[in-house]
């Protein structure tokens, strides 16, 4: 029994790690990964399916600012990631795929008012560019 235990752990000295020195070094995010949403203004039909469709009941259709009604949906689905549990049914029943999911992890945070994800003016801004 003992020199088993020593057998592991000369293996484990010398084998190479399972982990990785993350954020230096980092695994490649499988192709279906879902993380947090996209939304595209230009494909949303203000639908709400995915409202619908949300177990969480993550997702609200809300209406645009006033200064964005001209360029985007009527009402626009905000999501809060704070209750996603990134089933992606959202980007399933979505018929325009308007919403999908991206390979963004990195949604830590130790403010819960940020976990609700408004695309103004951000998108606004990446949609000018
Ligand atoms: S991924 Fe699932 S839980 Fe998250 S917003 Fe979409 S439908 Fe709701
Ligand atoms: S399901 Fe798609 S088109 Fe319909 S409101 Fe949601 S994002 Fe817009």
């Amino acid at each position: 029994m003992k020199t088993l235990v020593v057998f592991k752990l000369l293996k484990n000295m010398v084998s190479k790690p399972m982990t990785v020195k993350f954020p230096s070094e980092s695994i490649p995010i499988p192709e279906k990964y879902r993380g947090e949403q996209v939304w595209d203004s230009a494909k949303c039909t203000s639908c709400g399916l995915c409202s619908k469709i949300c177990p969480n009941r993550a997702i609200e259709m809300v209406e645009a600012p006033p200064e964005y009604k001209e360029n985007y949906a009527k009402r626009y689905p905000m999501i809060d990631l704070g209750k996603c549990c990134f089933c992606g049914l959202c980007q399933d029943i979505c018929p325009t795929g308007s919403l999908t999911m991206s390979k963004n992890f990195f949604l830590s945070t130790f403010d819960p008012s940020t976990t609700i994800n408004i695309p103004f003016p951000k998108r606004v801004e990446l949609k000018a560019e």
